[in-house]
């Protein structure tokens, strides 16, 4: 029986789980087999307050996670598979095995995004990718196609000018989403180049990714596009499958919660990418963990002094 179970270990999670530990909760931090979040699959991190240089994703979470660590947080590798939150104890179900908490921080973040078009599930890892800290060295001297007009593809498209000859960004409208300084950037980096108002609509390729077929969105008119990578980075999804029929969640399948902490069930709190669907930034995922820590904190001071008092009206009885 844990007094605090946290699911997940991004930013939210790992801040969540110094805060708890620190306040002697010793919580158990379902970290998944894929630890650490989206920061894993990033480079530079350059908006991380406190590191004016610069940090790299993978070893900013692993800072996280010796921190957590350091307070006595337990951080397991493994995946959450069910959760229970009908009743109290709350029940988690983890690589087979039932743990109950009286109270539980979910942060499991969000999950990139796939176009859904023909020949990409089939190509995924032969060519077709939406990890370019992951794949992106496969491509050296190649023509890579990044897809999308935010951030994300800003950083991408920026990051693969490291190893392809030639970055040709395709968005489907005709200005970027990205902040001005990520887009700047971009626009203005000598191997990149922009296609406007134009979608993938399919990879093509038998063993690795071949070439691509592109739709103008303004003329309707399709035409095949030499590729050598797709590296897809159209935004992410919430990692919510597992809280369906638990918690409240809205169309786009995110957590509801009034005051970005609170879920719709006493003593389940939420922070981070899986509830925001507005900043999505390591610094208030982090600033939403902890919050969520000294919530769950409270609640359970309370939760300990109805005990306290139910068991001294029982023993008076
Ligand atoms: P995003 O801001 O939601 O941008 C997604 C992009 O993909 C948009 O340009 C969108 O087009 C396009 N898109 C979405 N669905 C599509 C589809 N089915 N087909 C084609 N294009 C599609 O997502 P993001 O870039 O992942 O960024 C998410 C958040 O993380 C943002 O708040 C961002 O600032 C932050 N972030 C920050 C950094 C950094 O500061 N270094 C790096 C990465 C991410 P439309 O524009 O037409 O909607």
């Amino acid at each position: 029986m844990e007094r605090l179970i946290i699911i997940g270990s991004g930013p939210a999670g790992l801040t969540a789980a110094v805060y708890a530990a620190r306040a002697r909760l010793a919580p158990l931090v379902f970290a998944g087999y894929q630890y650490g979040g989206q920061l894993m699959f990033t480079t530079e991190v350059e908006n991380y307050p406190g590191f004016p240089n610069g940090i790299l994703g993978p070893e900013l979470m692993e800072s996280f996670r010796t921190q957590a660590e350091r307070f006595g947080a337990k951080i397991e590798n493994v995946d959450v598979t069910k959760v229970d939150f009908s009743n109290r104890p709350f029940r988690v179900w983890a690589d087979d095995t039932e743990y109950q908490a009286d109270s539980v921080v979910v942060a499991t973040g969000a999950s990139a995004r796939w176009l859904d078009i023909p020949g990409e599930a089939h190509l995924r890892g032969r060519g077709v990718s939406t990890c370019a800290t992951c794949d992106g060295a496969f491509f050296k001297e190649r023509h890579i196609v990044v897809v999308g007009g935010g951030d994300s593809a800003m950083e991408e498209a920026l990051f693969l000018t490291r190893f392809g000859t030639k970055i040709t960004v395709i968005h489907r409208r005709d200005s970027l989403r990205a902040s001005k300084i990520m887009a700047d950037r971009a626009l203005a980096h000598p191997k990149i180049s922009f296609i406007w108002n134009t979608a993938v609509v399919e990879a093509k390729g038998e063993y690795h990714l071949q070439g691509l077929v592109l739709e103008s969105l303004v003329s309707g008119e399709r035409r095949d596009f030499p590729a050598d990578a797709l590296f897809i980075a159209i935004g992410h999804d919430p990692n919510t499958a597992i809280f369906a029929g638990q918690l409240e969640l809205d169309r786009a399948g995110y957590i509801v919660s009034l005051d970005g902490v609170h879920t719709n069930v006493p003593g389940v709190f939420v922070g981070g990418d899986v509830y925001d669907i507005r900043y999505k930034q390591a610094v208030t995922a982090a600033g939403m963990g902890c919050k969520a820590s000294l919530e769950a904190e409270k609640y359970l001071e309370e939760l300990d002094a109805e005990r306290a008092a139910a068991s001294m009206a029982a023993a008076s009885a």
